[in-house]
C-alpha cells in the first residue's frame, strides 16, 4: 500500500494504531475494506467506553456480566497465502469476528482494483496479467 493511503488509514483510525510500531504490508485493493473494518470495530469500542480507560463489554446472552478490557490495537496488517492477515492486541471474541469476516472477504477480493475475484490468488485475472506482461 502506497505512503498515501497507509498514511491515511492510519489518520483515519488513530485509536486503533500505535503509529511507531504498525506494519502495513499489503496492496490498495483492500484499502477500503480494512477501512471498514477499522470503523466496525472503533464503533463497537467507542459505544461500549464508559468510563474511559478501560471498555465495559456487557455480554449479550449474560447482561449481568461486564468484562473490562483495553483499548485495542493493530500491531500488523500483511497478506499471507494471498489472504489478508491483522493482528490485533487487546481483542475479544466479537473484534475476532470482525476480523474473520474481513479475511473472508480479502479472499473474493482483488488486492490492486478492489473487483470481485474468483481464483485463489491475491489478485484477480486482469490485474495478474497485467502485472506479468
Ligand atoms: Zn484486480
Amino acid at each position: 500500500m502506497n505512503h498515501v493511503f497507509k498514511n491515511r488509514l492510519i489518520k483515519d483510525n488513530l485509536e486503533l494504531f500505535n503509529i511507531k510500531k504498525i506494519q502495513i504490508n499489503c496492496n490498495i485493493g483492500w484499502y477500503n475494506l480494512l477501512n471498514v473494518m477499522c470503523k466496525q470495530i472503533q464503533d463497537y469500542i467507542d459505544k461500549n467506553n464508559k468510563t474511559g480507560k478501560y471498555l465495559q463489554i456487557v455480554d449479550p446472552i449474560h447482561i449481568d456480566k461486564v468484562d473490562l478490557m483495553r483499548q485495542p490495537n493493530i500491531t500488523k496488517v500483511s497478506s499471507k497465502n494471498n489472504v489478508l492477515e491483522i493482528t490485533v492486541i487487546d481483542s475479544n471474541q466479537y473484534i475476532d469476528g470482525i476480523v474473520n469476516m474481513a479475511q473472508a472477504i480479502s479472499t473474493v477480493t482483488c488486492n490492486q482494483c478492489s473487483k470481485q475475484k474468483i481464483n485463489k490468488y491475491a489478485s484477480c485475472i486482469a490485474c495478474f496479467n497485467k502485472q506479468n506482461k
